[in-house]
């Protein structure tokens, strides 16, 4: 070709495919967005772009899935789910607003898990079943139901569910099933669960079954379900739950599609004679819910009355007279009508005809709006039964269509639904796990979206199909990573039409089709998703300035530097200009009020910069509006750069110096605080450290939720931690907030993460004094810790702290001496980490090169009761040294953990679980706990191989997988631990790599027995 002829071919070329955009349904919306969201939706895209590259693309040459999990973007949900949160991606899809749910089911929106704990606690749920639970030999999936009879009376001795001779359809109270299983309790919720939700594995694994095997499962769940939810004081407990996590994830209303069943009021042991009471149920927790505190802000929830399609005529009528009848009683809680039930197999709607049309003439009859929104297409069929229900769907006048999965394949259909503007609810999670499609690179959605079609996105059973979570987070994030087409402002437009096509109340044809357009225009969405985007860009510029190309997974926020560096007057007249397009006479100030909160509530510095972050800036901005420093509710600042260290002051110094007239109003301050502390805080201040601005910048922050301070500046910060003792330990006696807001504290030289990847904390690494730190225990409300301390632990005040609301506790730099004293006053604590480090070229009095695991379980014994989790790290050697330190011991050993009943995850290096033997499996099952369910092995206290011949050591580490092998094949592992389904073996870069084959066997084996092995590389 001649470069002539190549240039008209690509003029061509673009203006096709520019052509052809034209008629996607968001183009407009697209075209039309202002210059701040299209720079948001441009930033967005590049970020997707280095995350799939870098984050979701295996390493070139990496064919070893031990080193390597094999990824890609739009991989299977089941897969992906965790490794997503991970991801800048999935927090900019976290934090936007969705508009409203369309499509869910509302009995599959209830954790399995929290619902049986409610059983558990309210009195009177019985359990039955058809025949015995004996685990192995029950039907499969075993057909058993729960029950609500509070009066009725326990027998003295009852027959066990779990053996061969219990009388069928015998009801047992469920505490009594529950302590009889063959694991306990816990193994009977585990059990449950697993009956009652779609496992991993089979969303993942059994796609060539095909989707009528997934549905008999996926049906049954609802059957288990149905006894628990409709109950009145379990569902009472549901709504306000349930509506606040979607609100939490953004979504602003609901309309929950509801098969009615048989309701018991509480007390009573006969269900109620219709729905009505249930409906009352449902609109008293609804209102009480809308005008909490937590509900301001939520529109609210209408209900779709629906019926299970394969049941015979005088059924569903039945049912729709009930929803007629219902209807009647409550106009506003009743929003349509639609079938339920797997299609293929249920009644396709034009069997159902005379029935929606007799529905019809009642509703008009009876003066009822009770408009059609049917599930149809959700099928992989081409021309059959199922698929032609979208020809009925769009004939019957749905307003919306659930589904269509299969409607790209009807060109006239597609225009039909354009025409009569039709809205199709795509589930495209639920869609992968139910076996439409392998993943959603295969999903049909951007061919309907390309054609023009509406679509909005949904989560349809979430609690069922394995979502983790209730809002649509996972859904967005799926179509956001996997469609270049969509992007930002894809995404926007389809929580736009969300709004437009919600049934918000009753409305006839007419209002209903002009609603769809003009439903926006007084409605305080298009605010939400403008301020979501004033958010967005202002991330998103510092995101691009500060850390795009270096850190290209960290997120960093505000902003403040923006505001007081760049000129941002124009992006700030713009924003004016978004916020109050629909609003006549908008004004600044109303933007301001608006913006402020949002731009200031979390301030996020990851400064990797020569020069010091923005602190002098931030507290400038501080004075002139004392009242921002309301809004920050989370500090973050994790500061590398070690070119600002001055040997003389001991101190690293702020560059960018207040004015003396700022000087002298923070000396002021210094100085009414009335701290015993001023005088070295004010000479501090004078000498610029960033010590002493830190302190003076947290003394303003009383609205603090979340304060996380890592690197550098956490070694020289003497004066922050003087100042929160002051703050803390003496509230009340000094000009200083108190902190009492405080829920989450982070203090590491390192963040957690980083250390992971670099397996070990630097040398000399302890950072505040420990205390610095204590004073913490003493806030009530803190859930969460993560701090190094150093010893001894003296307690700062007469009496001990009860951090009892404590959850969540990573420790570094505690001896295990010290463990107990700091356990004895955290009585709540679920999680755990702690951290040993021997530097083996460092004295530091805190570590030695003795670990006592005696000690270390006896300190552990004081939160046995609850500690759900626990993870020991201990690392011992050091960069370039080959060689083990010799001189480590460990004492005693570790077997009492077997008695921790709560503990379902265990992370320890294998030398301190097994010792160096690891080919004794008797030493190596000792001290797993029973009821425990992942297991992580780690080789971080590690001797390789040097040649040189050490007694007693491990010289050959695939050792270890042999014993796992032979423990596996064991007759009693099973019974010893029933719960365990995964084994995690972590190795450190240095170490030498598993024998393959081995590895292999061992694979197979777990596969074989229902243990996940996974071989993971410290990167
Ligand atoms: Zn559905």
């Amino acid at each position: 070709m001649t470069q002539t002829k190549i240039q008209r071919h690509l003029q061509e070329r673009s203006a096709v495919l520019d052509q052809e955009k034209t008629i996607r349904h968001d183009h407009a919306f697209k075209t039309n967005m202002s210059a701040t969201a299209q720079t948001a939706a441009k930033i967005v895209a590049r970020i997707r772009q280095r995350e799939s590259e870098i984050f979701w693309t295996t390493p070139e040459g990496s064919h070893s899935e031990a080193k390597h999990p094999v990824v890609f973007p739009g991989m299977s949900f089941a897969i992906s789910r965790d490794r997503m949160q991970k991801t800048s991606l999935w927090r900019i899809v976290s934090a936007m607003p969705k508009g409203c749910l369309l499509h869910a089911h509302m009995e599959a929106m209830i954790d399995i898990d929290w619902m049986l704990d409610q059983a558990l606690q309210i009195p009177g749920f019985w359990v039955s079943s058809p025949a015995s639970l004996m685990l192995g030999a029950s039907t499969n999936p075993p057909a058993f139901e729960f029950h609500y009879r509070p009066n009725r009376p326990v027998a003295e001795a009852t027959a066990s569910i779990w053996e061969a001779d219990y009388p069928p359809n015998e009801l047992i109270p469920i505490a009594e099933v529950a302590r009889t299983h063959p694991s306990g309790v816990l193994g009977f919720k585990s059990w449950a669960i697993s009956q009652m939700t779609i496992t991993e594995d089979e969303a993942l694994y059994h796609h060539h079954r095909g989707i009528v095997d997934i549905w008999k499962k996926f049906a049954s769940c609802f059957r288990g379900i149905a006894g628990l939810f409709y109950s009145e004081p379990i569902f009472r407990r549901c709504v306000p739950r349930l509506l606040q996590q979607l609100h939490s994830d953004g979504i602003k209303y609901v309309e929950l599609r509801l098969v009615p069943r048989p309701f018991h009021r509480t007390g009573s042991d006969t269900p109620e004679l219709d729905t009505h009471y249930f409906l009352e149920c449902f609109s008293q927790e609804l209102q009480r819910y809308c005008s909490s505190a937590d509900g301001s802000g939520f529109w609210g929830a209408r209900l779709i009355w629906t019926a299970i399609r394969s049941l015979p005529d005088d059924l569903l009528r039945a049912s729709m007279q009930d929803c007629l009848s219902s209807k009647a009683a409550y106009p506003a809680v009743i929003a349509g009508f639609d079938f339920v039930g797997q299609e293929d197999l249920g009644r396709p709607l034009v069997e159902l005809l005379p029935l929606c049309d007799w529905f019809q003439q009642e509703c008009t009859q009876r003066n009822l709006q009770i408009p059609f929104f049917f599930h149809a297409g959700e099928c992989l069929g081409d021309g059959d039964a199922t698929d032609a229900n979208l020809v009925d769907a769009i004939l019957l006048k749905s307003r919306r269509i659930g589904h269509a999965f299969s409607l790209y394949k009807h060109p006239m259909l597609i225009e039909m639904v354009k025409g009569q503007k039709i809205l199709i609810e795509m589930c495209p999670i639920s869609h992968e796990v139910l076996r439409l499609t392998a993943n959603i690179l295969t999903h049909p959605m951007p061919a309907l979206q390309a054609r023009g079609v509406a679509v909005s996105l949904n989560n349809d059973d979430p609690a069922i199909l394995g979502h983790g979570g209730n809002g649509l987070s996972y859904d967005f994030y799926q179509v956001l990573l996997a469609f270049e087409n969509t992007g930002l402002g894809g995404l926007a437009k389809m929580a736009e039409d969300s709004v437009r096509w919600a049934a918000f109340e009753d409305e006839d044809e007419t209002a209903w089709l002009e609603g769809i357009e003009g439903r926006l225009d007084s409605n305080i969405f298009t605010i939400a998703m403008d301020r979501y985007l004033i958010r967005m860009s202002f991330l998103l510029h510092q995101h691009l300035f500060d850390a795009f190309d270096r850190l290209p997974r960290d997120f960093v926020a505000p902003s403040l530097y923006l505001l007081d560096h760049f000129s941002v007057l124009s992006t700030m007249e713009e924003f004016r200009v978004m916020a109050t397009a629909n609003r006549a006479g908008g004004h600044a100030a109303i933007l301001r009020a608006h913006a402020e909160p949002l731009l200031y509530d979390e301030i996020f510095w990851i400064w990797r910069k020569p020069h010091s972050p923005p602190i002098p800036l931030l507290l400038r901005t501080i004075l002139r509006r004392p009242q921002l420093a309301a809004h920050i509710k989370s500090f973050h600042l994790d500061m590398t750069a070690f070119h600002e260290y001055h040997p003389d002051v001991g101190r690293y110094i702020i560059h960018d110096h207040p004015s003396v007239d700022e000087l002298d109003e923070h000396i002021a301050f210094i100085r009414r605080t009335g701290v015993p502390h001023r005088r070295s805080w004010i000479r501090k201040l004078r000498q610029g450290t960033t010590d002493a601005f830190l302190a003076l910048l947290l003394a303003q922050l009383s609205s603090l939720r979340s304060l996380h301070i890592s690197g550098v500046v956490t070694r020289h910060s003497n004066l922050v931690g003087l100042t929160l003792v002051s703050a803390i330990c003496e509230s009340g006696r000094y000009q200083l907030p108190n902190f009492q807001h405080l829920r989450e504290v982070n203090s590491h030289f390192m963040p957690r993460s980083n250390r992971r990847k670099a397996g070990r904390e630097p040398r000399k690494s302890l950072p505040w004094h420990a205390t610095n730190i204590l004073p913490f225990f003493y806030l009530p409300d803190l859930e969460c810790l993560s701090v190094s301390l150093g010893s001894p632990i003296m307690w700062l005040s007469p009496h001990l702290p009860a951090s009892s609301k404590l959850r969540s506790l990573d420790l570094g730099h505690v001896h295990e001496a010290d463990l107990g004293e700091i356990l004895s006053v955290t009585p709540n604590l679920e999680t755990l980490h702690w951290y040993w480090y021997y530097p083996t070229d460092v004295v530091d009095g805190v570590q030695t090169s003795t670990l006592d695991r005696g000690q270390l379980v006896a300190a552990l014994l004081q939160v046995r009761n609850t500690l759900r989790e626990l993870t020991i790290e201990a690392v011992a050697l050091l960069p370039g040294a080959r060689q083990f330190p010799r001189s480590l011991l460990f004492k005693d050993t570790l077997q009492k953990l077997v008695h921790f009943d709560k503990l379902v995850a265990l992370e320890c290096p294998l030398v301190l679980l097994v010792g160096l033997e690891f080919d004794d499996v008797q030493r190596f099952r000792e001290p797993v706990p029973r009821n425990i369910e992942i297991l992580r092995l780690a080789d971080d206290v590690w001797c390789p191989d040097d040649g040189i011949p050490t007694q007693g050591l491990l010289r050959e580490p695939s050792d270890i997988l042999r014993t796992l092998c032979a423990w596996l094949q064991a007759s009693d592992w099973r019974t010893q631990t029933p719960h365990l389904r995964r084994i995690e073996l972590w190795q450190s870069r240095s170490s030498p790599a598993y024998r393959e084959d081995l590895g292999q066997q061992l694979t197979y084996l777990g596969a074989r027995v229902g243990v996940q092995i996974e071989y993971r590389r410290n990167s």
